[in-house]
């Protein structure tokens, strides 16, 4: 498959390689290619990186990053996958330089992020790396959840992913106390995604990790700005529940009538 793609820029540099904008050559579609340098990597590492590509081949869903082909050149491995031309949730909050979204994108996004999860959870994968460096945006509003990189296929109904990984900041009360990891620990990371879609910060923060910790399991987060609205804080008080078995599920979400005129928009 070599030579199928031409490397266009560098986006980022990232836990195990380089991402690349690359155009497809036999139909100019711009697509990204995560260049994975094997031979550096441990065989736990080689693991993840096909768990990646594996996972990911899998997926067949309009919000979640489309695999396109994975190929080995030069002793890397290539992911090549869709493009999202807007960037990543992060960088767009950011950009709002401390001036809120209003109610209805902040819905909108939220509705897809969950159509995406409820897809990925009815596969029984589990992401756990839900933040918003790996949630893209098209230029024409959509949203793209990426970043399989340490995703886990459960084996049955029972079975749960034990390793405590992850960006501490979206850490659930659970893998805090080293509880094994579910689904509903993504619906925590899904609720601190949807906080800082209303805050433009994150609900929990800290000088150090130990402290971030206690305030996981112990604290209440500032409230959202008022404005938004009651759905919006009945949603983040649910995600936020410190006991996962009260937290909902994104089917549950998506079932909430306040929310149907935006699922039907997207499905
Ligand atoms: P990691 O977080 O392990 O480094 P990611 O897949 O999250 O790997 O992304 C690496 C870089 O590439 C990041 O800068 C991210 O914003 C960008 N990126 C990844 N996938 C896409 C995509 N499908 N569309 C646009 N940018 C992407
Ligand atoms: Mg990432």
């Amino acid at each position: 498959m070599a030579g199928k793609f031409e490397l266009l820029s560098l986006i980022g540099t990232g836990t195990f390689g380089e991402a690349w904008v690359a155009k497809s050559r036999p139909n100019g579609v711009k697509c990204v290619i995560k260049v994975v340098k094997i031979l550096k990597l441990s065989d736990k590492e080689l693991d993840q990186s096909l768990t990646e590509v594996s996972i990911l081949a899998r997926m067949n869903h309009p919000n979640i990053v489309k695999y396109l082909d994975a190929y080995v050149e030069n002793g890397a491995l290539n992911i090549a996958m869709e493009y999202a031309d807007g960037g990543d949730l992060h960088r767009k909050i950011s950009n709002q330089k401390g001036i809120y979204f209003g109610k209805q994108i902040i819905v909108d996004w939220f509705v897809q992020i969950c159509l995406a999860l409820r897809y990925i959870h009815s596969q029984n994968i589990l992401h756990r790396d839900l933040k918003t460096q790996n949630i893209f945006l098209t230029s024409d509003g959509k949203i793209k959840l990426g970043d399989f990189g340490i995703a886990r296929v459960l084996k049955d109904s029972r079975d749960h992913a034990m390793t405590a990984i992850g960006t501490p900041f979206y850490l659930s009360p659970e893998i805090c106390q080293k509880k094994p990891y579910n689904h509903k620990s993504d619906m925590w990371a899904l609720g601190c995604v949807l906080y800082e879609m209303c805050c433009l910060h994150v609900p929990f923060d800290a000088e150090d990790f130990q402290g971030l910790i206690l305030k996981i399991l112990q604290e209440k987060y500032n409230p959202i700005p008022k404005n938004l609205g009651t759905t919006l804080s009945y949603l983040v008080t649910k995600l936020l529940d410190k006991n996962p078995d009260r937290r909902p599920s994104a089917e549950d979400i998506l079932s909430m009538s306040v929310l149907k005129s935006f699922v039907q928009r997207h499905e």
